[in-house]
């Protein structure tokens, strides 16, 4: 039996997907063998790798002066790749703090240059995104770094802040593909793909060409933005089953009316999930309203000790990693792209039988 997974990452993906994976699992497309055992140089591996490449290009409307690589190491790998890759004009760069993980990348960025944080919601327990002007960012900075949607504390963007020209730099692991962005608005996209874009293994970076050329001479080979583009992604060998499970996602999302179609159902499946907390006088979000991420949804029951029950019973339900992260406590509901419309009423049905037998 299939559950609805709740997972804050990886993530669930399309069963469709999933069933299309297993066919081919021992012959890929007449070729004999499985992606998991074919040469990374061979044709119908380039063939999954360019339209991988090209999928995402088409699903994101990426422009032709950016470039896609497809790369290993995670989004936390991003946090040093991105100061040693374009950190390196001035050696300053500008961070937004909004949650753990863009903590983390102002971490390392400040392992590596001169990194500062121009803003914080840390005060309100990252509840909130902090209003943000060019005047907060140094006229010199490298870049501005900001977290999109921050997955642990359920927060987002609702657009990109105004950097007066520094270049901005966006960790979009928890959102990317999930509404239309601008991509224009940013000159680096990052996201590990585990989340909305495949099995984790393989992390997209999206950049501004011009800004793959100034990497630092101690940058490692493996983080060379340059390296990745002149290799179309395959410098070395490639995590080549999850670029080919990524492309099968990418071509599912298009068959299915692309990120305007999916959009509309993550905007619906958050609202309704909302409304219900909201309407409840029993479950709680705490984030303001205005910032609610439309694919992390944090809740707590009246007491912890419900939290603990809500866990132990939805998962006898089918409804599982449902538990918060230990920084907030209480339950996080992730509703990815995959996650159906009927898993968000499945996990709303439970929360109101919930409610009336535990008062
Ligand atoms: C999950 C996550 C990360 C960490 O991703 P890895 O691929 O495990 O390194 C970083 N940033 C955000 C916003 C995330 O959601």
């Amino acid at each position: 039996m299939r559950v609805y997974n709740f997972s804050a990452g990886p993530g669930m993906l399309p069963l469709e997907v999933l069933e299309r994976v297993r066919k081919g699992l021992t012959d890929y497309n007449g070729t004999g063998m499985s992606v998991m055992e074919m040469s990374h140089r061979s044709k119908p591996y380039e063939e999954i790798n360019d339209r991988a490449h090209a999928l995402l290009r088409e699903l994101m409307d990426i422009p032709s002066d950016y470039d896609i690589l497809f790369v290993q190491g995670g989004a936390t790998n991003q946090f040093s790749a991105v100061p040693l890759n374009i950190g390196t004009v001035n050696g300053k760069a500008d961070y937004v703090i909004t949650g753990n993980f863009a903590k983390n990348a102002y971490k390392e960025g400040a392992n590596l240059i001169d990194a500062k944080v121009a803003a914080t919601s840390e005060d309100e327990n990252f509840t909130y995104i902090p209003e943000l002007t060019p005047d907060m960012f140094r006229k010199d900075a490298d870049y501005v770094h900001i977290c999109y949607n921050n997955t642990i504390f359920g927060t987002r963007y609702t657009k990109a802040p105004d950097t007066a020209g520094i270049p901005l730099v966006a960790d979009m692991s928890s959102m990317i593909l999930s509404q239309k962005v601008n991509v224009r608005d940013f000159a680096l996209i990052y996201a590990g793909a585990q989340k909305n874009i495949g099995p984790a293994g393989v992390t997209v970076v999206i950049v501004k060409h011009e800004l793959t050329e100034r990497a630092a001479q101690k940058c490692p080979v493996m983080l060379r933005y340059d390296n990745q583009v002149k290799n179309k992604s395959l410098y070395n060998t490639p995590p080549c089953f999850s670029t080919y499970v990524v492309m099968e996602v990418l071509q599912y999302l298009k068959d299915n009316g692309g990120i305007d179609a999916i959009q509309k159902i993550n905007e619906k499946k958050a609202a309704k999930l909302y409304d219900y907390i909201d309407g409840s006088d029993y479950y709680k979000n705490s984030v303001r309203r205005e910032f609610r991420s439309l694919m992390n949804v944090p809740f707590v029951c009246p007491t912890k000790e419900l939290d603990d029950k809500f866990v132990k019973q939805a998962a006898e339900k089918g409804l599982v990693s449902l538990k918060g992260h230990r920084l907030v406590g209480g339950m996080r509901a992730s509703i990815y792209n995959a996650m159906p419309q009927e898993g968000v009423d499945a996990l709303i049905s439970f929360m109101d039988d919930f409610r009336s037998h535990n008062k």
